[in-house]
């Protein structure tokens, strides 16, 4: 049966996984990213459904009691968590799924499930890090402040995974984050799981031919 592979792509805030992922959907096919539930505010310019499920406290608490999470943590002072279903419904018809969550949410993934490809990335520099969150001008001060403080508590946990991309330059970040995805799509196991048709039409012996 076809099935898609799950990446984790975890990061300290403002160190460009969102900018990655959204660049990488672009340049590689039968990708989706997991829209998460979160119960923080939202930002100028996101939009309900597609950056997040916005849900208040009590929702999410609901959820969580159903079961309906795949994975849930607590980051700074908000919930997130990913919707089992979504993901399972997505796996289950080929796609590759990539869940944008943080180290507590990988561990929780990696416990229910084997061949999770996971990766980990880093800013440049400290002063890169401060400068992006503060570029992207979604947080007020306050609010950088203690994502920069939590962002070293983040990258401590980088050695979790089995991939480490710098994200200096954007594009050569972006060609290493594509060139995993497609390179996992060669492992035999993924093809027999992808190209089982061809592989047997390949294989199949000409009548007549020893
Ligand atoms: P948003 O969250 O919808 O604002 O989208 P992004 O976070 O992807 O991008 C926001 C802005 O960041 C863009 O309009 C760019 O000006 C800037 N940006 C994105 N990628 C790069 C990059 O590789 N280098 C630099 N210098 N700026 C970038
Ligand atoms: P995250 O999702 O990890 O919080 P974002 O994708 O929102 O981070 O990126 C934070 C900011 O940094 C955005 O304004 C983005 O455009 C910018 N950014 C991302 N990657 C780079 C890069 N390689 N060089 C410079 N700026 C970048
Ligand atoms: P932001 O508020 O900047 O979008 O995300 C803050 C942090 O929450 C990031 O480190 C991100 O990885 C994490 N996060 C976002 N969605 C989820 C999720 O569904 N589950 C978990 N565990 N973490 C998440």
């Amino acid at each position: 049966m076809s099935h898609g592979t799950l990446y984790i792509v975890s990061a300290p805030s403002g160190a460009g996984k969102t900018s990655l992922v959204r660049a990488l959907l672009n340049r590689v096919e039968d990708i989706q990213v997991s829209v998460s539930h979160t119960t923080r505010a939202m930002r100028p310019g996101e939009v309900d459904g597609v950056n997040y499920h916005f849900v208040d406290e009590a929702t999410f608490k609901r959820m969580i009691e159903r079961g309906d999470f795949f994975e849930h943590a607590q980051v700074f002072d908000n919930h997130y968590g990913t919707s089992r279903p979504a993901v399972q419904a997505l796996l289950a018809a080929g796609t590759d799924v990539i869940l944008e969550i943080d180290w507590q949410g990988a561990r929780q993934v990696r416990e229910q499930m084997n061949g999770v490809v996971s990766v980990f990335i880093l800013p440049p520099s400290r002063e890169a890090l401060r400068e992006r969150l503060s570029a992207r001008g979604t947080d007020d001060a306050s609010v950088i402040d203690r994502r920069m403080r939590d962002a070293i508590s983040e990258m401590s946990h980088f050695d979790e995974y089995e991939h480490i991309i710098v994200n200096d330059d954007f594009e050569d970040a972006l060609a290493q984050l594509a060139g995993l995805v497609l390179s996992e799509r060669s492992r035999l196991e993924r093809v027999r799981e992808r190209q089982g048709p061809l592989i047997q039409a390949l294989l199949s012996r000409i009548e007549g031919v020893e």
